[in-house]
């Protein structure tokens, strides 16, 4: 059944930047995949003190120089105002329920066709009462990875069986049909159950089990075994369609922009695959204790590297993460002027080896690079799509949210990476613990890494045919519509 449908789509859009970009990217796949007619994008904002673009503003030039922009029609919804001091989750949820009732406002303001699917993440699904006001079919896209899809859709009944705190429990955590959890890998908001945080995920996966279909951006190959539970029946009766890799294309090299061009000139000058990028996320911040680790890590390895990261603070987190990314152009990199005098001595003393790329680095170009033989990452879900899109071995070092689940993918269960031990008293990776994971998965002699090097190189090859014509993540979306537009008559 292929007839074509008049959809119109609305997709909320949270603010992060490992949302906004896949989202970006689902935005350019429907709309090419032309099961969408007109597509309204919300995008949603945190108020910050700063005068910078925000990120949305981003957002809409990227669409701008897209070729059906005709049908897409962008809604800014006011920035709310959080408390600062609140957790990056806890500020998801809290937005999104403030922005009920300006997203109720647009959707009764619209003239015909008004939008007949919602589609939205994870936290956002707190907005799907909206959908059934609205009369509207409901989807959910998972920016994470599936293994995290069954846990969420999981949680309820774990909150009724499993006595306790889930870090206390002896035993790892079962999903039905799935590779057990351990504790301590859970996705963050589960890490304490008298936090707001466990409550308002708590709603969010009630949300989540009545949804008509969630879309998640992996791919077979990569979590088979978790792909076949969730459609087995026995975790819910919601319809998971994995249409990943979703990510963006790297961009050519071009004359305008010069410190894209810096960053690939250097590479180009490199030895194949003898390169190292190091990257902990767009809104992570080190401290400057490891950042000195770091550099005595990387120069202990013996390998150049590409370094991106934004200048050291007193205590590390993610405290930005929700407002990241107002200096990066969307179109590559900004190497912006911050104040470098924050580093260490031991940071300084490296400079020669490589380079340091400040607050955003072209991360998809420079992994595509033959240069580039190794990634080493916190594991964000969008990092690791793009290291194995380009055939990158991952040093893994996951800090928070989805991040250990994903390590625990990539390392276990498709063997393209080598987790870090972080030292638990002090909470931070020795330089000589990252030197020798760099160099399993880099050195040429070491035949564990050589055994990742090739299993990569191999999802690399099967990612790229997904999205091909009638590839399986074509005919997943396919599928999806079909299934809505039959079950929903919309
Ligand atoms: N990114 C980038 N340059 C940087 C840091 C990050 O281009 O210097 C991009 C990266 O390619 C990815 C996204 O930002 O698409 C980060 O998403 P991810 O899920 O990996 O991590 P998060 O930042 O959400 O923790």
């Amino acid at each position: 059944n292929t007839a074509t449908h008049n959809y119109h789509a609305a997709i909320l859009c949270p603010p992060g930047l490992g949302h906004i970009i896949p989202f970006l990217e689902l935005t350019k796949k429907l709309v090419s995949h032309k099961k969408i007619t007109k597509l309204t994008i919300f995008v949603a904002s945190i108020k910050n003190n700063s005068s910078k673009p925000q990120m949305a503003t981003n957002i809409v030039q990227s669409l701008m120089k897209h070729d059906l922009f005709h049908i897409i029609h962008i809604i800014h919804l006011p920035p709310i105002d959080i408390p600062t001091n609140t957790n990056t989750g806890t500020k998801l949820a809290m937005l999104m329920r403030e922005l009920i009732p300006h997203i109720c406002h647009e959707i009764s303001t619209m003239t015909s066709p008004k939008p007949t699917i919602l589609i939205t993440d994870l936290f956002g699904s707190l907005v799907m009462p909206i959908a059934e006001k609205f009369n509207m079919s409901k989807l959910v896209f998972f920016t994470s990875n599936a293994w995290n899809v069954a846990l969420t859709l999981h949680t309820p009944t774990l909150d009724e069986v499993v006595e306790g705190e889930y870090t206390d429990q002896k035993e790892c955590i079962q999903i039905p049909g799935c590779n057990p959890i351990s504790p301590c890998d859970l996705f963050t908001p589960l890490l304490d159950r008298n936090d707001q945080l466990y409550h308002e995920y708590l709603q969010i996966c009630e949300q989540i089990r009545k949804v008509d279909g969630i879309f998640v951006n992996t791919f077979h190959e990569l979590e088979a075994k978790t792909i076949v539970a969730l459609r087995s029946g026995n975790i819910s009766k919601v319809t998971v369609y994995p249409i990943g890799p979703l990510i963006r294309e790297a961009k050519k090299q071009s004359c305008e922009d010069e410190n894209r061009d810096y960053v690939i000139d250097w590479l180009d000058k490199q030895e194949e695959e003898s390169v190292i990028y190091v990257s902990l996320g767009s809104g992570y911040t080190m401290s400057h204790e490891q950042v000195k680790d770091m550099a005595l890590g990387l120069e202990l390895s013996g390998k150049k590297f590409v370094w991106s990261l934004t200048s050291p603070s007193t205590k590390a987190g993610d405290d930005h993460y929700l407002t990241a990314g107002e200096n990066a152009k969307s179109n590559g990199v900004a190497i912006s002027q911050a104040s470098v005098s924050s580093f260490p001595d031991e940071f300084y003393k490296i400079q020669s080896k490589g380079l340091a790329v400040m607050d955003w680095a072209p991360q998809l170009e420079i992994l595509k690079h033959s240069s580039t033989g190794g990634f080493l990452s916190h594991c964000g879900w969008n990092s690791i799509l793009e290291s194995v899109s380009c055939g990158v071995p991952i040093v893994a070092w996951p800090l928070f949210a989805d991040q250990m689940m994903n390590a625990e993918i990539i390392t276990k269960e498709i063997g393209i990476g080598v987790r870090l031990n972080v030292t638990q008293s002090t909470n931070v990776v020795g330089s000589e613990e990252i030197a020798k994971t760099i160099c399993k998965i880099m050195d040429k002699e070491d035949i564990e890494g050589c055994a990742m090097r090739k299993r990569v190189k191999e999802l690399k090859h099967i990612a790229e045919k997904a999205w091909s014509q009638d590839g399986p993540s074509f005919c997943e979306m396919t599928n999806a519509f079909v299934r809505i537009s039959q079950t929903h008559g919309v």
